[in-house]
């Protein structure tokens, strides 16, 4: 799910290097039906689904001579992940809309390669146990859960003291607020060590990605909040550390390269080959540590506060920040009007402590309006 984004072309070059092992069933995009077509030619896919119907007619043309199935809408991205033929989905789209998918995903029992991370923070609780009682896991792709993921290997019955998520601080890292006020969108989408979505790139730059992060590691490793720490490592080499009873940490470390945490998720527990680029110690020289800044970047501690809160605030956070980025990508708000319009329907949201499916629906949906209303009038 996600074919045509940067995890989404990503996975597939990982897929076409070992071909021997995978091949693609399904593939969806949200409205590039020019890079999806390419691809389904490239991969020759049983079906495919592009969400935005406006485009459903250039695909169905260009790819009904080749034998490909061709759906259209939100709702067949939904059930196109149910097909007999797939064992995994990696949901490699971005945002809320990757919940209802990834939801009917293992309902109908498939294994799950997760880059969606908002699917996680919008509905960790009910994701995590929906998934035990399927017998479904959970194969994180996101780099730095993969990270601690790979350091559990081996180590599944001893307890975690704590993990330590690293951050590498964003192209905005050691600035004041004063000094953030006039930030442009070309500037905060000028990503120091990753080249990524213009959604995650954004949350990169106020840090609430890492605030995601955080909330996404509690539900994948079954953590309290107090376990949970971030740190910043600009170089981006160590991808984090996990820290056992006895005081032993252990962390995971390469150069960023997504493809990676891809292949680690969809091969586990084999490791393939690859011949991505080898860190070299001698090269590098050092490695550097820094606390986050959370008075300047306010975004990581909205998060820490709404996953204490827990029931559906984080899913309230996420939908804000959703429409906070969409406006400052639009030129609508201020970078730093971002972590404000997060806080402000934080604290407007009338949280449910125990809330059903639904209830994460209507929370997202009041979120985004609420959110929409306040910039927009
Ligand atoms: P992207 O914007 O590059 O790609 C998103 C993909 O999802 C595209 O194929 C798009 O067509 C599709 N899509 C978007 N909105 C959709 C919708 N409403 N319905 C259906 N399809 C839709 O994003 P990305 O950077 O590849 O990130 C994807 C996910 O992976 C995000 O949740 C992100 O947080 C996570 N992630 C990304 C990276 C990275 O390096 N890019 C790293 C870790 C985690
Ligand atoms: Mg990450």
């Amino acid at each position: 799910m996600g074919s045509t984004g940067s995890i989404g072309k990503q996975a597939l070059e990982v897929i076409a290097n070992h071909s021997a092992h995978f091949s693609v069933e399904v593939l969806t995009a949200q409205s590039n039906a020019e890079l999806l077509i390419a691809q389904s030619i490239e991969f020759q896919p049983n079906a495919v689904v592009i969400a935005d119907i406006t485009k459903y007619a250039q695909v169905k043309e260009a790819l009904d001579p080749l034998n490909i199935k061709v759906f259209g809408g939100a709702d067949s991205l939904a059930q196109v992940v149910e097909m007999d033929s797939i064992d995994v989905v990696l949901t490699a789209l971005v945002g809320f809309a990757g919940l209802k998918p990834t939801v009917n995903a293992i309902l109908a029992k498939k294994q799950i390669a997760l880059a969606n991370k908002e699917t996680l923070v919008v509905a960790g609780e009910y994701v995590t146990k929906l998934a035990r009682e399927n017998g479904v896991n959970l194969y994180p792709v996101d780099s730095e859960h993969s990270a601690i993921f790979q350091c559990l290997a081996g180590e599944w019955h001893n307890p975690i003291e704590k993990i330590i998520l690293t951050a590498s601080g964003g192209p905005f890292r050691g600035r004041k607020k004063e000094e953030l006020t006039q930030i442009t969108k070309a500037q905060a989408l000028k990503h120091p060590n990753w080249t990524m979505g213009a959604k995650i790139t954004i949350d990169s730059a106020t840090l609430m990605n890492k605030g995601l992060e955080v909330i996404e590691a509690k539900w994948l490793f079954d953590l309290k909040p107090e376990q949970i720490e971030t740190i910043v490592h600009p170089q981006s080499i160590v991808h984090s550390l996990v820290q056992f009873t006895d005081g032993s940490m252990k962390a995971q470390m390469g150069l960023p390269d997504m493809k990676l945490p891809i292949q680690y998720a969809l091969g586990y527990p084999q490791r393939l080959e690859s011949d991505f680029p080898r860190f070299d110690f001698a090269q590098f020289g050092t490695l550097t540590f820094e606390k986050a800044d959370t008075d300047t970047f306010r975004c990581l501690s909205l998060a820490y506060d709404a996953m204490n809160v827990g029931g559906t605030m984080p899913c309230a956070m996420n939908a804000a920040n959703e429409i906070a980025v969409s406006l400052f990508l639009n030129d609508e708000i201020k970078f730093l009007q971002i972590a404000e319009l997060v806080e402000s329907i934080m604290e407007h949201h009338n949280c449910i402590q125990q809330p059903e499916l639904q209830d994460y629906f209507d929370t997202d949906a009041w979120a985004r309006e609420t959110a929409l209303q306040r910039i927009r009038g």
